[in-house]
C-alpha cells in the first residue's frame, strides 16, 4: 500500500474507532457502571478485511481483533508477526479444524459444543502451548437448530462444567449473537436471557466473568443488558465485501 492510501485509510480508522469507543462509553455509563473496575471491551472484527488494517488498528491502540475463517486468519497472523493483539475465533468451528485454530487463537468465542471442547483440548495439549481461553457460545435463537451456532441455553452449563474439566482450557464466560431480526425475537430479550446464563455459569466459576455480546448495530443494548465486551466490525472498518 503506498503511502497516502496508507495515511488515508489510517484516519478513516481512527475516526471510526473513536465514535465507536466513544458510544460504548456512554452507553457504559447510561448502565451506571464503574469506571475503573467494570471496563467494557473491544474486539474488533477484522474478517474479509486485509491483514494491514489489522496493522493499522494496532497502531491506533486496538489489542484484540476477531476473524471467523480459520484460512483467513491463520494467513493473517502469518504476515504480522511483529504485531502484538490477541486474535479472537468468533466463527463456526468444525471438529477437524481446532488444532489449526489452537495455533493462532489466544480465545475461542465460539465453542458451543462437547466434542468440540474435548478437540480443542487435545490440540492445546498436543502444541504444549496453554491454557486456551475460551467461551461458550449461547444461541438466543427461538429454534436453535436452525440457527448459527451456539449450544441452547439448557445446554450451557453441562458445557461449561466439559471446558472447566480440561487442564488446558480457560473458561473465561460466554459469547452470543443477537437472533437475527426475521426471527422477531426482541434483541433486548436475547440479551437478558444471555445474562441469565452468565450468572449460572459465574455463580460455579466465578472468574468466568467476560459477556461478549452486541455488534455494531446493537452494542448498546448489549452493554445495557450486561455485556462486557462487544464485537464491532462494520462500524469501524466499513462496510463487508460480501462473502459468497
Ligand atoms: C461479523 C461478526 C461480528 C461483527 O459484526 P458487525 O455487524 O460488522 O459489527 C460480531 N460477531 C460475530 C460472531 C460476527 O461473525
Amino acid at each position: 500500500m503506498d503511502a497516502e492510501r496508507r495515511n488515508e485509510r489510517r484516519s478513516e480508522l481512527k475516526e471510526r474507532l473513536t465514535t465507536v469507543l466513544e458510544r460504548i462509553e456512554r452507553a457504559r455509563r447510561e448502565d451506571g457502571r464503574n469506571g475503573d473496575t467494570d471496563p467494557v471491551s473491544l474486539v474488533v472484527v477484522t474478517k474479509t478485511f486485509p491483514a494491514s488494517d489489522v496493522g493499522l488498528l494496532a497502531e491506533l491502540g486496538v489489542r484484540d481483533v476477531g476473524e471467523n475463517r480459520d484460512q483467513e486468519a491463520k494467513a493473517k497472523v502469518a504476515e504480522l508477526p511483529d504485531v502484538n493483539v490477541r486474535w479472537h475465533m468468533i466463527g463456526r468451528l468444525q471438529r477437524n479444524k481446532a488444532a489449526s485454530v489452537a495455533g493462532w487463537a489466544d480465545v475461542v468465542e465460539s465453542v458451543d459444543r462437547l466434542e468440540l471442547a474435548d478437540a480443542l483440548d487435545s490440540a492445546v495439549t498436543r502444541r504444549g502451548r496453554g491454557p486456551l481461553d475460551v467461551l461458550v457460545q449461547v444461541n438466543l435463537d427461538p429454534f436453535p437448530e436452525q440457527g448459527r451456532g451456539g449450544v441452547a441455553p439448557d445446554g450451557a452449563m453441562e458445557l461449561a462444567e466439559k471446558i472447566a474439566s480440561t487442564q488446558t482450557l480457560r473458561l473465561a464466560g460466554v459469547m452470543a449473537v443477537a437472533p437475527h431480526p426475521d426471527t422477531g425475537v426482541d434483541p433486548a430479550a436475547a440479551f437478558a436471557r444471555l445474562r441469565e446464563v452468565a450468572d449460572r455459569i459465574q455463580g460455579t466459576w466465578p472468574t468466568a466473568r467476560t459477556i461478549s455480546a452486541g455488534m455494531s448495530h446493537d452494542l448498546e443494548a448489549a452493554i445495557s443488558h450486561g455485556a462486557t465486551q462487544v464485537r464491532v466490525g462494520g462500524a469501524i472498518l466499513g462496510e463487508r465485501p460480501r462473502v459468497q
